[in-house]
């Protein structure tokens, strides 16, 4: 069955669309949510467990107190409440890699709630509400084995490995964001990227979308044009990048519009996201809270952070971001559209970072903005997923600086970097990349160049010295773009003036 779309632009003109972001962050403590096992990742399956976190008659859970620190920062820096007195309470269901069968979480008691974060699309302000952040802990990992796409249907066995079992988890819930009309994508995907750039900043967690350390579920439903209410959600969970989630916001809204178009009815269920295709599919009905038979957790103690810990905890926030957004413009004398294209791809950590490691600010926008936001593009991945790292941006500006490269074979190193052929100056030296202003060989393709245009070099020598352009332009021709241009152009005056 295929979906009928409708066109982005007639979508707007009879529907409200409403957002939902519900992002769970996997905290980067040394051990697990209730229990001492390691939470580190990539072990081999099945080392990091222990009877807690697989399940096990008898074992009795202990509260990770970094975890809790990491909460109450991360609700903080949300501008949310933080409880005084909380529980953990059991959310019931079956999955095979969820060994209790049920999951620990938190219910009508989270940690933190009613905050809000201000994020910025094309230079205006959203505020988004958010609902709560509360603790849960991460289920462990299913391998389907057999079929071509990993996926179950097709697959003859599956394997699970438990270590990510009882990870912790804060999941962040928004309020309904109305009022983004045809800016609700955009809206979605600036959210999630300046979400994951707080929690960066905050060190809580690696924050890496593409090993779901930071995991998008997107909510979005559409309404009669101003009529103020709230339609059936959808809710496509797991998308993996920036891109993808306005990709995923889009797609859902022209679907919707699609079945409302023709009378039909919005089924409340989550859906599955597609990379490849771009499209979502039905994945299951969506239950209702009361479903997972929530009840408190009897084998955890309530956590009544006290006020003072709170306050203690509030004093360690990294700068607020839009603060920081002004400040950062202004140390890097970027116009408000260059900050504003800096923004929207994503790239203003990674432009700190650069600067941080010795690029001038231009410099780190203009490789981060171009070359590597058109490679990342091409590659359909977030630019901080692409592969390379502010310091190598800053070693190969470094190079171009030095007179070792020009830009265009500072593009080469970056072929390299993404090949994984080794650091810029192996890559220079390994692909042959270094500027030549060495006289010797630069001479003899200088005297070449004389020799084949001997009308262009007659006009140099009646003194018409911008004809020597075009005797560059054939000596940078013949040594692949890497001769020293400047060192050219004497050789040329010296050898016809
Ligand atoms: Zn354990
Ligand atoms: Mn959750």
């Amino acid at each position: 069955m295929t979906d009928t779309l409708v066109a982005f632009d007639d979508v707007l003109a009879s529907y409200d669309p409403a957002l939902g972001l519900e992002v769970h962050v996997e905290l980067n403590t040394n051990t697990k949510m209730f229990c001492g096992c390691p939470a580190v990742f990539g072990g081999e399956p099945n080392t990091q467990v222990c009877p807690t976190c697989l399940g096990l008659p008898g074992a009795m859970p202990v509260v990770n107190a970094k975890a809790i620190e990491s909460a109450i920062r991360i609700g903080l820096a949300l501008n949310c409440e933080i409880a005084e007195w909380c529980r953990f309470a059991r959310k019931n269901y079956f999955y095979p890699d969820m060994p209790k069968n049920f999951q620990t979480s938190q219910y009508d008691e989270p940690i933190a709630f009613d905050g809000w974060m201000d994020v910025e699309v094309d230079g205006e302000t959203f505020r988004v509400e958010i609902e709560r952040a509360h603790m849960e802990e991460d289920t462990g990992k299913s391998l389907h084995v057999g079929g071509s796409t990993g996926r179950i249907h097709g697959a003859d066995h599956s394997l699970v490995d438990y270590n990510r079992a009882g990870i912790p988890l804060i999941e962040i819930v928004t309020k309904p964001i109305q009022g983004a009309g045809e800016k609700a994508p955009a809206v979605a995907r600036a959210y999630v990227s300046q979400l994951r750039d707080l929690i960066v900043a905050l060190g809580v967690s690696e924050a890496r979308m593409d090993q779901g350390n930071l995991r998008a579920d997107v909510n979005l439903s559409l309404a009669p044009k101003g009529s103020g209410v709230l339609g059936t959600r959808t809710e496509t969970k797991n998308v993996n990048s920036f891109r993808s989630v306005e990709r995923a916001v889009r797609y859902e809204m022209q679907r919707h519009a699609g079945i409302l178009d023709e009378g039909g009815s919005i089924l409340q269920e989550t859906r599955h996201w597609h990379e490849d295709t771009g499209i979502t599919t039905s994945g299951r009905e969506k239950s209702d809270a009361e479903d997972y038979r929530y009840f408190p957790e009897p084998d955890l103690v309530p956590v009544a952070p006290s006020r003072e810990w709170v306050e203690q905890l509030r004093g360690t926030l990294p700068e607020n971001p839009t603060q920081k957004r002004a400040r950062l413009q202004a140390d890097w004398g970027y116009t408000d559209l260059e900050m504003r294209d800096v923004i929207a791809s994503g790239s203003i950590g990674l432009i700190e970072e650069t600067v941080a490691a010795g690029a001038t600010p231009q410099a780190a926008r203009k490789w981060w903005l171009s070359e590597l936001g058109r490679r990342a593009n091409d590659a359909g991945v977030d630019i901080t997923d692409l592969g390379v790292t502010p310091a190598q941006v800053a070693a190969v500006q470094a190079l171009v600086d030095g007179g070792t490269l020009n830009d265009k074979l500072a593009r080469q190193v970056f072929d390299g970097l993404l090949a994984g052929e080794g650091t810029p100056e192996e890559i220079v030296a390994a692909r042959g990349l270094a500027i030549v202003s060495d006289d010797g060989a630069l001479s003899a393709a200088v005297d070449n160049a004389i020799a084949a245009n001997p009308d262009v070099a007659d006009k140099i020598r009646d003194g018409k010295v911008a004809a020597a352009g075009a005797l560059i332009g054939e000596v940078m021709k013949e040594m692949r773009g890497q001769a020293d241009a400047g060192r050219v152009r004497e050789l040329i005056l010296e050898k016809l003036t």
